[in-house]
């Protein structure tokens, strides 16, 4: 009899079951993958370079407690993600700041004057209702178009005014020099990969993990008292309310012989070809090697799910499925899936901590 079955070993999993763990509660965890760290899972390719398999992942926060927690099970390389923008043939720096517009534009702003330029162009007297007014209320219709709309519609396969203005408000504008594509204040990778953080965190006599094991074929065969679940909500309930959509991704892995592909971690295209960005891993991991390894990512609608759609219509849907989780006994929802929300790693071990301690 275990004390917790919880179902995922990703961030949302692996990080309630130590908490409980210590706690001494006896946890089973299982995931249907072939290995632990859900979307965060790293390993070296057939050339000895360490590469994220479901794309590029920046651990960035605010959150002091967070950080504290991971610190425990890894040191950190601390990686300040940059990312730069193919845009009418130039390479430029993305999120949009001082230097994006004079490159663009041949001017000469500064940081004390770049407002003005934003004032004037920038659409006034709208409500910002979606993706779309997020950010031509900041940077006006040029910029939008240039940056945003092709890019937003490769990526979702819908207009960015179908979606909530949350998607687009996770880019800021920036009013200075700063190139950096996070600014909080502890950003990095775990040094030795997220997938020996993960090994870390799991390294404990109470947690016992099973992979390559489907939750559905395995329920009525374990016992236990409570369960964490961090698979998608709608399949748990076999869809009885309908179908949540997600989006996913294709990852096109290259090795190149060459020292560097690009100069940045990541290249966006929002207006050129079918990938959305393409990430070099030997930036974000610091390694040194001769070969390096990039992906491109295509965005698509069948596949595994990653993205839950930030869409009114969707979160009326899942509202349904989260009435039913609300009426289980001892289950509890988790993670980017469980939850339908669009997190961040951070906000998932926030709330993985946060509900271990609830349970208390
Ligand atoms: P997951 O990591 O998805 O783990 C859920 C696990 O549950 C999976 O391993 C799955 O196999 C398992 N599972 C599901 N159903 C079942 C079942 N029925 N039975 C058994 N197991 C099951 N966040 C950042 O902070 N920075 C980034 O740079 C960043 N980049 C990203 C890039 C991409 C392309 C994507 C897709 C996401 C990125 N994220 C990033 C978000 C990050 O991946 C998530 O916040 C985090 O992985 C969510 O953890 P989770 O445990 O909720 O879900
Ligand atoms: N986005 C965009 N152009 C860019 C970068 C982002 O239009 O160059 C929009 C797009 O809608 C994207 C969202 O902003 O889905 C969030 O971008 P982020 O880089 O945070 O996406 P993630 O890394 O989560 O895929």
């Amino acid at each position: 009899m275990f004390d917790y079955l919880i179902v995922g070993c990703g961030f949302s999993g692996a990080v309630s079951a130590r908490l409980l763990a210590e706690k001494g509660k006896k946890i089973l965890i299982v995931d249907k993958r072939n290995h632990i760290g859900g979307n965060a899972y790293d390993y070296y390719d057939d050339n000895g370079i360490l590469v994220h398999k479901y794309g590029p992942h920046i651990f960035h926060t605010n959150s002091k407690r967070v950080w504290e927690f991971l610190s425990r099970f890894t040191k950190w390389y601390l990686y300040q993600h940059k990312v730069l923008s193919y845009v009418d043939g130039r390479l430029v720096p993305m999120p949009i700041n001082v230097d994006t517009v004079n490159q663009l534009y041949g001017t000469n702003y500064s940081n004390d004057t770049i407002s003005e330029f934003f004032d004037k162009v920038r659409e006034k007297d709208i409500e910002i209702n979606n993706a779309r007014d997020m950010v031509v209320t900041k940077v006006g219709s040029q910029l939008y178009k240039m940056f945003f709309e092709g890019y937003t519609k490769k990526q979702w396969g819908i207009m960015p005014e179908e979606l909530e203005k949350e998607v687009t408000a996770r880019i800021p504008i920036r009013t200075n020099r700063d190139d950096r594509y996070f600014t909080n204040v502890y950003q990095g990778l775990p040094l030795d990969g997220y997938t020996k953080m993960f090994e870390n965190m799991l390294n404990h006599e109470n947690i016992h993990i099973m992979l390559n094991t489907d939750y559905k074929f395995i329920k009525s065969e374990i016992q236990y008292k409570s369960l964490i679940y961090t698979g998608c909500a709608d399949e748990f309930f076999d869809y009885k309310f309908g179908r949540l959509p997600y989006r996913s991704i294709n990852f096109e892995f290259e090795t190149l012989n060459q020292d560097y592909y690009q100069k940045v971690g990541t290249v966006n295209y929002p207006n050129d070809y079918d990938f959305t960005r393409i990430t070099e891993f030997k930036h974000l991991t610091g390694q040194k090697c001769y070969n390096t390894t990039i992906v491109r990512e295509y965005s698509c609608s069948d596949g595994e799910p990653y993205y839950p759609v930030p869409q009114s219509k969707n979160q009326k849907l899942y509202l349904e499925y989260k009435k039913q989780v609300e009426n289980l006994e001892n289950a509890y929802f988790l993670g980017r899936l469980g939850q339908y929300r669009y997190m961040n790693m951070d906000v998932v071990v926030d709330e993985a901590i946060k509900l271990v301690d609830k349970l208390k």
